[in-house]
């Protein structure tokens, strides 16, 4: 991993404050790319700027999306941050081991992120995400401001990314990125969808663990395109038969 290619998404923030803030520990760290998600406030108010001071820079280049799944586009991974730990619905990782994790992989661009300050991210939205990571605190007082959580991550990834092996240095093809695994589950969906199978199971539970499964595979273009060829199959010959 390059610092370069790290991805900071907020999503529907509504203190500039915190933009502001946020951006100011990006710049800090030596990551620039800042991605917004819908959201509830202008990046660059008068507060946000403020906020910001040497990383003023990077609210004017910040990318504002529609909503997650735009943010995501083009990204290889996607880390959601989360103060809650909700083990039973996604793989959980703490800040440490996932940042060191993110710095020793190949190549493409990563996405980091980081949920409103009332609310965090939906569990949909969690459902993007590769792994929820969780910054380990007083049990007692588990949630941290929005723009503390970043500076946090964005140390440990410079941390991680000084000590990790040179980027591109791990052998093997790379695994396919976000967007050819969103079009792979809705068509797992469908084809499960159409045999009969989730009407028998709780659909979305069962999703969940298969986006589980399937991610934690890394599989590649190639595997994918050979799934959804038995996909095509199935379909077909359920039409013919
Ligand atoms: N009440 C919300 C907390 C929102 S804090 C909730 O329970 O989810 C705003 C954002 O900061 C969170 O969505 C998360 O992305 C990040 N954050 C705050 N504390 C965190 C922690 N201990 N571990 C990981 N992320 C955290």
């Amino acid at each position: 991993m390059r610092l370069e290619d790290v991805r900071i998404v907020l999503v529907g923030t509504s203190h500039p404050g915190n933009i502001g803030a946020a951006a100011r520990a990006m710049r800090a760290m030596g990551l620039e790319r800042l991605h917004l998600a819908a959201p509830q406030c202008d990046p660059l108010d008068a507060q946000a700027c403020a906020q910001a001071a040497h990383g003023e820079a990077l609210l004017h280049q910040a990318v504002v999306h529609p909503d997650l799944d735009a943010a995501l586009s083009g990204c290889q991974l996607a880390y959601g941050l989360s103060a809650r730990r909700r083990a039973e619905r996604h793989p959980v990782r703490e800040l440490r081991p996932a940042a060191e994790e993110a710095a020793a992989q190949a190549g493409g661009e990563q996405a980091w992120v980081f949920g409103r300050e009332r609310t965090g991210l939906t569990n949909v939205e969690l459902d993007r995400c590769h792994y929820l990571v969780h910054i380990p605190t007083d049990p007692a007082c588990s949630s941290l401001n929005v723009a503390q959580s970043v500076q946090l991550v964005a140390w440990e990834l410079r941390m991680a990314a000084g000590a990790a092996p040179a980027a591109g240095a791990a052998a093997g093809p790379e695994p396919a990125g976000v967007d050819a695994l969103e079009r792979f589950f809705g068509h797992l969906e469908e084809v499960a969808g159409a045999v009969g199978y989730l009407r028998r199971q709780n659909p979305e539970l069962t999703m969940r663990r298969m986006r589980n499964l399937f991610r934690r595979a890394q599989p590649t273009d190639d595997e994918l395109r050979m799934l959804r060829g038995l996909f095509n199959h199935i379909l077909d010959h359920r039409r013919w038969s």
